[in-house]
């Protein structure tokens, strides 16, 4: 993740009879519908000192789950008032009080957007659903009563954070995981630092997705079908690290069985992609492991013919896990993609995973396997149609 670079607001043109206005660093965190600040600095006039000192407060503040922003303010004091008054408004929980605070720059070019600046992502937890809401209120950590009243308020958060145009993520705040996690580190699940704690570590570890405007029942289904990914995940790798899976069975190496189907699931991936034209497009794989159904996604994009194809490298990661899985193990399964273009019916192709090779069923087959199953762009008119030939040629070389 990238933090959106600082923007350095023009120089401020000042009226005689006011104090001049200077650049603020304000660390802090948004908690509950407040904003806590930590403290005010003011910045360095060297354009490269200045990015350092800002990038080692970011930095200090993410370690604290904390952010840093930056304000034209003639005090230290102002600065404080101004970046807690913007963020209650932006949340949408004060009333536009413009009118009260008027900007004191002159400089028409400064508008408060501009005057506050987003210098770190943005991450925020999500509770889910009204069961793990009611046991994380044991907690005593959360100043809501309800599921719902909570709900709208973490939308706000995120429209907050992504209308500064902040980079936001939302990780899913499970309640055993929670548990665990502070049994495990040996602090206190009650303690008001330990949310913050667990989100930092859940955004580098849990399940987690990017916040791009989507309405919270929205992001809520995402969510959840993350996390049931990153298990079909973990459960491809646990089948993938399993020592007797016996020789690759292409070449006989006995210690590239796992290799070499991570290998081919990657290759037989890209080969999708590569020959699946522009539109936006979803593969999806499911595997039948041990009697568990095993499946992933993984969204990609490509906007001109001559443009490279845009892939969540996250979700191919795991797509190609749970795939290579399929192929190490022999077992049964398939692909689908589904490409979407402006103007056209969604096509959906497939392919039927068998003694490690993607084979091409009829579309009658095709439609049978998939056409029943919902998808996120399911339209009555989707044309359903076998996968191309996926066999290696000179495009695709092979170790073998
Ligand atoms: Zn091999």
């Amino acid at each position: 993740m990238t933090a959106a670079q600082p923007r350095r607001a023009a120089a401020t043109l000042h009226d005689e009879t006011r104090p001049t206005e200077n650049e603020y660093a304000v660390i802090g965190r948004a908690e509950g519908s407040g904003y806590q600040v930590w403290s005010v600095e003011r910045t360095p006039a060297d354009p490269d000192t200045r990015q350092q000192f800002l990038e080692e407060l970011s930095n200090d503040a993410e370690d604290q789950w904390g952010g840093v922003s930056t304000v034209y303010a003639t005090s230290p004091q102002e600065a404080e008032e101004r970046i807690r008054h913007e963020q209650a408004r932006i949340a949408g929980l004060a009333p536009d009080q413009e009118t009260h605070m008027p900007a004191k720059t002159t400089d028409p070019d400064i508008t408060p957007e501009h005057l506050l600046t987003p210098a770190t992502p943005a991450i925020v937890a999500v509770i889910t659903t009204p069961e793990h809401f009611e046991a994380l209120r044991t907690y005593d950590i959360l100043p809501f009563t309800d599921h719902t009243t909570y709900l709208t308020h973490i939308e706000n958060l995120l429209r907050a954070h992504t209308a500064r145009g902040q980079h936001t993520i939302a990780v899913l705040f499970d309640p055993e995981e929670y548990t665990d996690y502070c049994d495990e580190g040996n602090i206190d699940p009650a303690a008001p630092t330990s949310q913050g704690r667990y989100t930092a570590e859940a955004a580098a570890t849990g399940t987690r997705l990017t916040y791009h405007g989507q309405d919270i029942a929205h992001l809520t289904n995402e969510l959840h079908a993350q996390a049931d990914q990153d298990d079909s995940y973990e459960c491809a790798r646990r089948i993938l690290d399993l020592a007797d899976l016996g020789p690759c069975p292409d070449c006989g190496d006995s210690s590239a069985r796992t290799g070499h189907a991570l290998e081919k699931a990657m290759r037989l991936l890209i080969a999708i992609l590569d020959r699946a034209g522009t539109g936006t497009h979803k593969v999806t794989t499911c595997i039948d492991a041990f009697g568990e159904k095993l499946i992933a996604c993984v969204n990609a994009e490509q906007s001109t013919v001559d443009t490279p194809v845009r892939i969540n490298e996250h979700e191919a990661l795991q797509v190609a896990a749970i795939l290579a899985a399929g192929i190490a193990t022999h077992t049964t399964g398939g692909v689908i993609l589904c490409t979407s273009t402006p103007d056209a019916p969604d096509r959906v192709f497939g392919w039927r995973l068998e003694h490690g090779d993607l084979t091409q069923p009829t579309a009658g087959e095709v439609f049978l396997a998939f056409g029943t199953a919902p998808t996120d762009n399911d339209t009555s008119d989707t044309e359903y149609r076998p996968g191309y030939n996926l066999t290696p040629g000179s495009e695709w070389p092979t170790h073998h």
